[in-house]
C-alpha cells in the first residue's frame, strides 16, 4: 500500500533557502514524489564553464553532499583548479571547487553536443543518486540583472559574490526569463500536481524569475493543486542574503506580508514565521490561508516539521 499524503507534489525553488526546506521535505514525504523547478536566473559562465547555482544547490543538498557550513558546493571538495586560475591572473570571486567544476565542465560538453539543460540537470541528478526529480524553469539563457544607482547593470551573481550586494538597488530586470520558454516537462509538472509550495527562496532573484516565464502563473492559477508558500522574510529580515536590499530597491515591504502580497495572485495558502503571528490576519485579508509556525530551519527536524505544516494547510485547502 502507498504511504499516505499527496503523490505528486512540486516545489518552485532558488538555492539555500529552498534546499534547507527541500531536505524537510524529503523527509516528510517520499523522495520520489518530488519535482522540483528551480531557478535558472542565476546560471552564468565562469572559468569556461555553465554554472547553474540554484540547480546545483538543490541536486547536491538533495544528494546529501552539498557543503553544510557554506549551503552550497561539495563536501570537502578542493579548489586547486580556480587557485591555478587566480595565480594566471584571473579573476576567482565566484568559489567553485575542483569536482562541481567537474560536474559544470560536463554540463558545457553536454550543451557543446546539443543536450538540453533539462536533460544534463536529470543526468547529474540520477549520477548523485536523487531519487527526485529536478526540472529547469527554462532551457533558454534568462540571466537575472540588477540595477544599480550609478547606473550600472550587473548579472546577479556579479551583484552578490562580486560586488558583496549592495545596498543602492534601483530595480531588477528579469526580462530575459519573460521571454524564455518553460523548460522540459514544467507546464505538466505544475497540471498534474497534487500540492505545490513555493520554497522560502528570495522572491525577487529565485521564485521571481521562475513566475516571469511565459506561461508559468497561468499555469498556476489553472492549477487544481493548492499552492502554498513559505516566507523567506522573518522578523522584518532575511535568515540569509539580499532579499531585504533587493525587495527595498523594488518599494516592497521587507515582510512576511510584503512577500505574501507578491504571491497572492498565484499562491492559496501561506505559512509564516511564528514570530510574525500577528501579521496571520493581515495575510487572510489578502486571500491567502496563513499559519504561523516555527520556520527557522536550525536542523532538518524543524525543515521537516514545516514541511508538514506546509502539507497539513495544503489538505485544508483542498
Ligand atoms: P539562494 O538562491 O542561495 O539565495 O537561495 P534561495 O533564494 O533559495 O533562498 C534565500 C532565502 O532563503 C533568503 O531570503 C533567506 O531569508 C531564506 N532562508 C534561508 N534559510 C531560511 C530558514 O531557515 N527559514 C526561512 N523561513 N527562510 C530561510
Ligand atoms: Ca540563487
Amino acid at each position: 500500500m502507498a504511504p499516505e499524503g499527496p503523490a505528486r507534489i512540486v516545489a518552485l525553488a532558488g538555492g539555500v533557502g529552498a534546499a534547507r526546506f527541500l531536505s524537510g521535505l524529503v523527509r516528510a514525504a517520499p523522495p520520489e514524489r518530488l519535482t522540483v523547478i528551480v531557478n535558472t536566473g542565476d546560471d552564468r559562465e565562469f572559468y569556461g564553464v555553465h554554472v547553474s547555482p540554484d540547480v546545483d544547490i538543490v541536486t547536491y543538498t538533495l544528494a546529501g553532499c552539498v557543503d553544510r557550513t557554506r549551503g552550497y558546493g561539495l563536501e570537502g571538495d578542493t579548489s586547486h583548479v580556480i587557485e591555478a586560475l587566480g595565480a594566471l591572473g584571473h579573476e576567482t570571486w565566484f568559489r567553485l571547487g575542483d569536482r562541481d567544476f567537474a560536474h559544470c565542465h560536463h554540463r558545457s560538453l553536454r550543451l557543446a553536443a546539443g543536450a538540453g539543460l533539462g536533460e544534463i540537470a536529470d543526468e547529474l541528478r540520477r549520477a548523485l543518486g536523487v531519487t527526485s526529480r529536478i526540472l529547469v524553469m527554462s532551457e533558454d539563457p534568462c540571466p537575472t540583472i540588477v540595477e544599480l544607482a550609478d547606473g550600472r547593470r550587473v548579472h546577479f551573481e556579479e551583484y552578490l559574490a562580486r560586488d558583496g550586494a549592495p545596498d543602492e538597488v534601483t530595480g531588477v530586470d528579469l526580462s530575459a526569463a519573460a521571454t524564455a520558454r518553460p523548460g522540459p516537462g514544467v507546464l505538466d509538472a505544475i497540471g498534474t500536481a497534487d500540492v505545490i509550495v513555493f520554497c522560502p527562496s528570495n522572491p525577487i532573484v529565485s521564485i521571481g524569475p521562475i513566475l516571469e516565464v511565459p506561461g508559468l502563473r497561468k499555469a498556476l492559477r489553472d492549477a487544481a493543486a493548492p499552492v502554498v508558500a513559505i516566507s523567506p522574510i522573518i522578523g522584518g529580515a532575511p535568515v540569509k542574503g539580499p532579499a531585504d536590499r533587493l525587495l527595498r530597491g523594488l518599494g516592497i515591504e521587507v515582510s512576511a506580508r510584503g512577500v505574501a502580497g507578491l504571491y497572492r495572485d498565484v499562491a492559496s495558502g501561506y505559512v509564516l514565521d511564528r514570530r510574525d503571528a500577528e501579521q496571520t490576519a493581515e495575510i487572510e485579508a489578502l486571500g491567502l490561508k496563513a499559519r504561523s509556525v516555527e520556520t527557522l530551519m536550525r536542523t532538518p527536524e524543524i525543515a521537516r516539521s514545516l514541511a508538514e505544516t506546509v502539507l497539513d494547510l495544503a489538505r485544508a485547502l483542498e
